[in-house]
């Protein structure tokens, strides 16, 4: 379980680092990526056990990469948690609706990461009606 893979796409180099190295520290294994493209094609390589997915990026944003690894058999049934700065109270309801496995607000707690991480990967362990 330890060893479980998180990728980490997020364009904001402080939040990536800060992630990765919580992450890191926590014992499991990360990659990353600071476009959504390259998240794509990460993620289609080499798929890992969630994907962390920063909302406003350059170029494909974070709803659109989302359907597209939604669309696509490979990345399909990987469990996606959105991270977003958005501000708006309904935003929670959007990202959920849109069918992501769950939704982190920035700024990210260091101390409730891990725990949050082992939530969601135990949740999209568990049988489900996706
Ligand atoms: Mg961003």
């Amino acid at each position: 379980m330890a060893d479980q893979l998180i990728l980490i796409i997020e364009d904001n180099e402080r939040n990536l680092k800060l992630v990765r190295d919580v992450l890191q520290f926590s014992g499991f294994r990360t990659a990353e990526a600071r476009t959504a493209e390259d998240g794509l094609a990460l993620a289609s390589a080499s798929p890992p056990d969630l994907v962390l997915l920063d909302l406003q990026l350059p170029g494909i944003d974070g709803m659109e990469a989302f359907r597209q690894l939604r669309g696509s058999p490979p990345t399909a049934a990987i469990p996606v948690v959105a991270v977003t700065a958005l501000a708006m109270k309904d935003d929670r309801e959007r990202v959920l609706r849109a069918g992501f496995d769950g939704y982190l607000e920035k700024p990210i707690s260091v101390r409730a990461l891990p725990d949050q991480v082992r939530a969601f990967l135990t949740a999209a362990e568990l049988p489900d009606d996706r």
